[in-house]
């Protein structure tokens, strides 16, 4: 055991000297993206590892000594156990750097991460890019430490009403059985730290997840050392209220760099996911002048040539901005520690297009950080011109952004079994290779029946594991038969199946295929080639206009002229992401242009051959390529004009292509394209060409200027 960051978990039983490794495995989320780990735990119990919600610590904590103790006696278990511990261990063990050189160490800040549902500390894609950049390091072997927000009460559970208006539970993560470890101090208790200049003080106590050879740090601030309103501040995932957010983020930033202090990690990249953390660049600031002796220009100096920021944005309004009182109740003391006025500090965060608004925390970002990047290439072009004004002191007047476009963890979002096909068609070493275009031209070699057969077996456990939750309500709390045919219990899996899953939101236009209802009609109900339409996501709590949304959809989905053909699935998150992107033919996406910086959810699906139909928004101008999926609507977003092309595309395309089966009664020219769309999208938006572009553009040349000098 490193002796540097003890850790205890209480809550895994103790398990006999046989399987200890199975608490290892446990407290590792490698088992979430390799097919033997979820085996392994399903072997133990099948039954309680469905009831624990795939969670292996409750599951652990289920069985009693007795159940525990008969494992090792059970054959088929040991050698699965033996096999996927070796594996692991092998993983961990893998000292390889997949880059050419190794860069420095990387501290990676992000209001929330995406990793598993057994993990609720995420709200969306800003979440699942994290967690998906966290999964890519380990396999690639990057010397990154992750740094984020325990939040007790992080996630929402969307729960319908009758009459389709959105009421939120809010779920609270229990500590005791979710797979983290509390991290401990030199005394061996539960490492907590001060937040300076809170006053009254706040304290957070520091928790870790293993996400394989990652260690990600959450930051809790629900602990007894703090008043009721200071135990809050990482309740929920962006509160609305702007002082609480404002100390939300002061604790995410400064915080967490003290507690990488704390803990002596070294890093020289600092890499902020969204503008939440940025406070942690000035903390950086104060740690060269106070621990290095430097001054402060050069302190400046060296941050802004060592951090990296990436914005997500593509509106100004959508940034955090903290007026200055706010801000100066806060960082008076800091600024004169910092030997700053309060113009100089202020400065550094104003908006030269809004002065008066206050301390805005993009702006403080990109002034910040010498290396900035948007995440697409269409969102870089709308991001240099909104905040073109950040420059022009600089000089160019085009700003310096730069652009590494998403990309997905191919483990995680690939289906097991397409994964087995892809080991046998590939080669072996396939996914350290994963962003060369060349080697997924041998998709050629999966033959029309066996991408059929997968996808069928996809979409009937989507369609299995929607009516089934459905069932349970049913059976749980009585409700009306028409909210069950809502929920799709009338779902069919012969039937063309688009997929609409994402946040409820007015820019992603999630009703836009509902805009002309007698076309939908037509659409749905065609005798031989009738379509379903599945929805899914969650409106933002405060969200009004979202919520009306999705009870529009709700109702068409209750309306009896659709036929059970309209669908909306409640509780949109990573569990049901993984069915529907798997399981649906069709991936809608249609937001006004340009507001969808990038979106990931649609490369989930390309990858797994689920055909990506969307406006030329965010990734897809850069993915489409004319065989791989559809593109519609005009350059400027109208509704009207884009439904037409929407339902034109549907009408035309997609159902004649979908509904054509040849001799063998398949449709061949759909597989056609469900392989050009994994071909295009696998290399081209893996996880691995995402961070090797961080690498190239960013962490490499951070790493020589820092070696050099
Ligand atoms: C991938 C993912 C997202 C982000 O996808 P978008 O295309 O940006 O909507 C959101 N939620 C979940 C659960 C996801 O898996």
């Amino acid at each position: 055991m490193p002796g540097l960051d003890p850790s205890a978990n209480i809550a895994i039983p103790e398990l006999p000297d046989e399987i200890t490794g199975l608490g290892e495995i446990a407290l590792n989320l490698w088992w979430t993206w390799n097919a033997d780990g979820k085996n392994l735990f399903r072997l133990v119990n099948p039954y309680l590892w469905k009831e624990s919600g795939n969670n292996p610590i409750k599951l652990l904590q289920s069985l009693s000594k007795k159940e525990i103790e008969r494992l090792t006696a059970n054959e088929t278990f040991m050698n699965e156990y033996r096999y996927v511990h070796a594996l692991f261990t092998r993983y961990m063990e893998d000292r390889t750097v997949y880059s050419e050189e190794e860069p420095l160490p990387i501290a990676y800040f992000c209001a929330e991460y995406g990793l598993h549902h057994s993990v609720p500390i995420y709200s969306g894609g800003l979440g699942f890019l994290a967690g998906d950049i966290l999964k890519e390091s380990s396999d690639m072997g990057l010397p990154m430490v992750g740094i984020g927000f325990m939040y007790p009460q992080g996630y929402v559970r969307q729960v319908i009403g009758s009459d389709g208006w959105q009421n939120g539970a809010n779920e609270t993560i229990n500590k005791d059985t979710a797979p983290i470890e509390r991290v401990l101090d030199k005394e061996g208790n539960h490492m907590t730290i001060r937040v300076p200049f809170i006053d009254p003080p706040v304290y957070t106590s520091v928790w870790k997840i293993n996400v394989g050879k990652v260690k990600l740090y959450l930051l809790d601030t629900d602990i007894e050392q703090n008043d009721p309103w200071d135990r809050e501040i990482s309740y929920r995932l962006y509160t609305p209220d702007m002082n609480q957010r404002l100390r939300q983020q002061i604790v995410l930033g400064i915080g967490g760099y003290r507690v990488l202090e704390e803990l002596g990690i070294r890093y020289s990249i600092l890499h902020l996911n969204e503008g939440h953390p940025a406070f942690a660049l000035f903390e950086r600031v104060r740690a060269f002048i106070e621990n290095e002796g430097m001054k402060l220009e050069d302190a400046i100096e060296r941050v802004k040539e060592s951090s990296v920021f990436t914005t997500h944005t593509p509106l100004q309004t959508a940034t955090d901005v903290y007026n200055f009182d706010m801000m100066s109740h806060y960082f008076e003391e800091y600024w004169k520690r910092l030997g700053m006025d309060k113009e100089r500090f202020m400065q550094f965060g104003i908006n030269p297009d809004d002065p008066a608004g206050g301390f805005n925390m993009t702006v403080f970002g990109l002034k910040m950080c010498r290396y900035r990047n948007a995440v697409s290439k269409k969102h870089r072009d709308v991001t240099r011109k909104i905040w073109k004004n950040v420059f022009d002191h600089d000089g160019p007047k085009s700003a310096p952004i730069d652009h590494v476009t998403n990309g997905v963890h191919l483990l995680t979002w690939l289906g097991d079994e397409l994964v087995d096909e892809l080991d046998r068609i590939l080669g072996e070493n396939w996914l350290n290779m994963q962003e060369l275009p060349d080697i997924w031209l041998r998709i050629d070699e999966l033959d029309d029946e066996t991408i059929w057969n997968l996808h069928y077996t996809y979409k009937v456990r989507m369609v299995n594991f929607i009516r089934e939750r459905v069932r349970r309500k049913w059976a749980d709390e009585g409700i009306d038969p028409l909210v069950a045919m809502a929920e799709g219990v009338m779902l069919d899996p012969d039937v063309l199946t688009i997929g609409f899953a994402r946040r409820m939101t007015e820019y992603k236009r999630p009703d836009l295929i509902l805009h002309d209802l007698q076309r939908v009609e037509r659409i749905v109900n065609n005798y031989a080639r009738p379509v379903q339409i599945i929805f899914a996501g969650k409106a933002h709590p405060a969200d009004t206009p979202g919520k009306q949304i999705l009870q529009r959809i709700f109702k068409a989905a209750q309306d009896p002229r659709f036929r059970g053909r309209i669908a909306f699935v409640e509780d949109y998150g990573e569990n049901v992401a993984k069915y529907l992107v798997r399981g649906c033919d069709v991936w809608l996406n249609n937001p006004l242009i340009p507001m969808e910086a990038c979106g990931t959810s649609g490369m989930k699906a390309a990858i797994n051959g689920t055909l990506h139909c969307s406006t030329l928004d965010g990734w897809w101008p850069e993915g489409y390529t004319g065989k791989n999926g559809w593109a519609f609507g005009g350059e400027i977003s109208d509704d009207e004009a884009d439904a037409r092309a929407l339902y034109d595309t549907i009408e035309r395309k997609i159902v004649p292509l979908f509904y054509t089966l040849d001799e063998r009664n398949l449709p061949a020219g759909w597989i056609d394209m469900m392989r050009e769309s994994m071909k295009s999208v696998s290399s081209a938006f893996s996880g691995r060409r995402m961070m090797k572009e961080y690498l190239a553009k960013f962490y490499m040349p951070i790493s020589k200027r820092c070696r050099s000098g």
